[in-house]
């Protein structure tokens, strides 16, 4: 079977950064877990089921017809039914949407195969929050990117303010901390390293400095 390397973390620690920079580099496939959640939340509010409803939203899980092409500068379109969703999928409220279904059980089982399924030659990196714990527990390299939720916040305040959108950093903040509980203390796949987990905190080192440590333990 073809290497993973995992990225898992909390949100805003700079995963997506540092997963596309990996699999560029390398040459690798790239799974983002995340918007697997994302697009499951979107298709939800498309059917009329209501993020509360967990039967509903495994169904609509299950169902998903997903895309993603690859896009140019390195970008991902992602398609649902045909359209593009990339942008759709990415707001605080499509966030918060992918954070409820993904408390669900069965929303994530229905979504277990089609995430094992980017597994393939030459290699993969995926990133998100369960990669080396649930859905890659053999892979050769975890990594567990962290910042502090501060650190986060203020990230998430200038990657808004480059789109236009301004969004109180205070409420950037309580919408982290709520999201960082909501993932942590769910039943399941809660977010936590896995135990070969190595521990990464980017909340004083630039992403490039991130990157250029982990290919250094990747090619050991
Ligand atoms: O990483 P991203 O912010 O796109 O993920 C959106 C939400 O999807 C997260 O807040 C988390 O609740 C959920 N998620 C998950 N497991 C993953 C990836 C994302 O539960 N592997």
């Amino acid at each position: 079977t073809a290497p993973v390397i995992t990225v898992d973390g909390p949100g805003g620690a700079g995963k997506g950064t540092l997963c596309h920079l990996l699999a560029r580099h390398l040459g690798w496939h790239l799974l983002d877990s995340g918007a697997l959640y994302r697009v499951t939340a979107q298709a939800c509010l498309q059917a009329g089921v209501a993020w509360e409803d967990e039967a509903g939203a495994a169904a609509i899980a299950m169902a998903l017809d997903v895309v993603f092409r690859p896009a140019p500068e390195g970008a991902v379109s992602v398609l649902l039914g045909g359209e593009d969703v990339s942008r759709a999928i990415r707001t605080e409220e499509g966030g918060r949407g992918a954070s409820m279904v993904a408390a669900y059980p069965q929303v994530r089982s229905a979504l277990l195969d089609r995430q094992r399924a980017f597994r393939r030659a030459p290699g993969l990196v995926a990133d998100g929050r369960d990669m080396g714990t649930v859905v890659f527990p053999d892979a050769p390299l975890k990594i567990f990117l962290t910042a502090s939720a501060e650190e986060r916040a203020r990230r998430r305040h200038l990657q808004l303010l480059e789109k236009g959108e301004s969004v109180s950093l205070p409420r950037l903040l309580e919408d982290i901390r709520e999201r960082d509980a909501r993932d942590s203390r769910r039943a399941v796949a809660p977010l936590m390293p896995a135990d070969d987990a190595l521990h990464v905190d980017s909340t004083s080192i630039p992403v490039a400095g991130v990157v250029r440590r982990v290919l250094r333990v990747a090619v050991e």
